[in-house]
């Protein structure tokens, strides 16, 4: 029979992680399965067919691994956005809020050129906190962003509104 699962079908749910009552949506038995991670691959560059991408960023983690793989498909370079103090060059650094406190991240700062079209990827979108700071970071070196790539949306936590809001294009693969 023919296989019908979805990318959303792959996707696994931890209850209690990182503490409790949080439902961790959780990617490796996406990455795991051959299929899964291709579907998802192919998936996430849909709506980009024919646009201009000179560079994909990813955000740490799990950015990373689908980010590479788009890139590669794509035939474009990768550039990873971090956590500080990570990255060994020289960095231009973005705070952001999280629930308790704030986080940093950031990018080299020789990483992209002025003008340089960049796809933005990443696993899920929550509050749209840390995708706005890899956009104002890749903007601080004056790239345009052609798109934000994530393969999980939780639209009640507001991530797409914010980068929307922003002017900026949010393409998920399910909610
Ligand atoms: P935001 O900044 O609130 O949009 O949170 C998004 C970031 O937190 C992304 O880098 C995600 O990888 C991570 N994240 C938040 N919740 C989850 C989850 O349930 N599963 C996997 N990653 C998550």
């Amino acid at each position: 029979p023919r296989d019908t699962r979805t990318v959303k079908d792959y996707i696994r749910t931890i209850v209690d992680f990182p503490h409790e009552g949080i439902l961790f949506r959780d990617v490796t038995t996406l990455f795991a399965d051959a299929r899964g991670f291709r579907m998802a691959v192919d998936q996430l560059l849909t709506p980009y067919a024919g646009e201009r991408i000179s560079k994909v960023v990813g955000l740490e983690a799990r950015g990373f691994i689908l980010g590479g793989a788009v890139a590669h498909q794509l035939s474009v370079g990768f550039v990873p956005i971090r956590k500080k103090g990570k990255l060994p060059g020289a960095v231009v650094s973005e705070a952001y809020a999280l629930e308790y406190g704030e986080a940093v991240m950031e990018l080299h700062d020789d990483a992209l050129a002025p003008g340089e079209r960049v796809l933005i990827v990443d696993d899920l979108l929550a509050t749209g906190g840390t995708a706005a700071a890899a956009i104002k970071l890749c903007e601080r070196l004056g790239a345009e962003i052609v798109g934000c790539a994530f393969v999980i949306d939780l639209p009640e936590l507001g991530g797409r509104k914010l980068l929307e809001g922003l002017g900026h294009d949010v393409h998920a693969l399910t909610e």
